[in-house]
């Protein structure tokens, strides 16, 4: 990646003046008043870009809204208080009952809840297709009203050729929205690719530090600007201005983290590949999809039926157990948990997988410790 395609030196040149501070101030407060009737009367009637209450606006979150929309190359951005409150709020400005929405498989846990207990109630079709359909088969985009996509997926990393996608959806008229939490802006800018509407949930790598749940769309003005008349004010998810702060710090070090889960994710594809009790490795890197950038830290692994997974779990020492990813810890997330959740909530035994699957979020830990550890903990747990 070339020194103008770095991330943090492009943020570092569009930080907002304060007063010579390199880092943004946390503007904790919830109002801002005027110096008269007029500029008040001015904001009101909307011709002015005044602050007036942090439920809409506050300067913090701006601040960051900025610099995403810089990171993902959008016109616009708009924090939220969750990677959920941000696809929720985007689909209820965007969606209403009677259209259809073609969606991935195997998407977000609750993206799918959200899809089947919220929106379908309310008379809007879902559909969900494997990944590889949305590329091969344009008709599936007949009468669809949004492309709801992930690529790649959080759970077996399935990837897209966004391009075509995108072409496909624009010669049907197809909204475009895709969650690029994986990828980060680092590995995978889709607007550049033609998709419509990018979303992140911020709590993963661009927090970085499993110390904040945060949520940020990115995309034109005109659809930035339907999200901010509607769902923004009116369902009031906000992003909060400590939370935009810790964003903003995780961004300018996100760069250099990605190459470091990218190292470690490397490391370990080689050398699972040479592990015997592993049947297959989910971990998409650089060019395997045209606009896929880098490998990031989260990939899955399916074992044969040698290893006893529960064991395999309690045998490790530097891997922690755990949902979410995206920090500095290495986590390891078992697909048999996630499959002991009630059915009618379960969108893997919905769409199938392996009870042998085991996801691993690598984290910032030495390599070679967590192999060490990894290694130790498959050995004791195979029989
Ligand atoms: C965690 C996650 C979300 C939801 O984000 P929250 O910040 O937890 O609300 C959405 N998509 C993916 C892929 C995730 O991993």
């Amino acid at each position: 990646m070339s020194e103008k395609d770095d991330i943090a030196t492009r943020l570092a040149a569009v930080l907002p003046d304060a007063g010579g501070a390199v880092t943004p101030p946390i503007v904790q407060s919830s109002l801002f008043t005027f110096d008269s009737y007029q500029s008040f009367e001015d904001k009101m009637a909307g011709r002015s870009d005044a602050n007036i209450y942090t439920r809409v606006e506050n300067p913090t979150v701006a601040a960051f809204e900025g610099l995403m929309a810089e990171a993902e190359q959008g016109e616009a951005a708009v924090g939220f208080a969750s990677g959920m409150a941000a696809i929720s709020s985007t689909l209820l400005a965007l969606i209403k009952p009677g259209d259809r929405i073609a969606c991935v498989e195997h998407v977000y846990p609750d993206t799918y809840r959200f899809m089947e207990r919220m929106l379908r109630p309310i008379g809007v079709q879902i559909d969900y297709y494997p990944p590889q359909q949305f590329q091969d088969d344009p008709d599936l985009l007949d009468g669809i009203t949004l492309a709801y996509l992930e690529s790649p997926g959080s759970l077996l990393f399935q990837t897209i050729d966004l391009r075509r996608v995108a072409e496909h959806a624009r010669q049907h008229n197809v909204l475009t929205m895709i969650d690029n939490s994986w990828a980060s802006p680092v590995f995978q800018r889709p607007l550049t690719l033609g998709i419509d509407i990018v979303l992140h949930s911020a709590s993963k790598y661009i927090s970085g530090h499993s110390d904040t749940v945060a949520g940020v769309v990115v995309s034109s003005h005109s659809h930035i600007s339907r999200i901010r008349e509607l769902t923004l004010p009116l369902l009031g998810a906000k992003l909060a201005p400590f939370e935009a702060f810790l964003l903003t710090r995780g961004l300018r070090t996100l760069h250099a983290r990605m190459m470091q889960h990218q190292a470690t994710a490397n490391s370990f594809v080689d050398r699972l590949a040479a592990i015997p009790q592993v049947r297959k490795i989910n971990s998409p890197g650089a060019n395997d999809v045209p606009g896929l950038m880098g490998r990031a830290g989260l990939m899955s692994v399916e074992f044969d039926d040698s290893v006893d997974i529960p064991k395999f779990a309690d045998a490790l020492q530097l891997f922690r157990l755990g949902v979410s990813w995206g920090g500095f810890e290495s986590l390891l997330l078992p697909a048999r948990v996630g499959l002991a959740q009630a059915a009618e909530k379960n969108s893997m035994q919905k769409f199938g997988v392996s009870p042998n699957l085991v996801r691993l979020n690598l984290g910032l830990e030495a390599v070679d410790d967590l192999w060490a550890d990894f290694d130790t903990a498959l050995t004791q747990s195979t029989t």
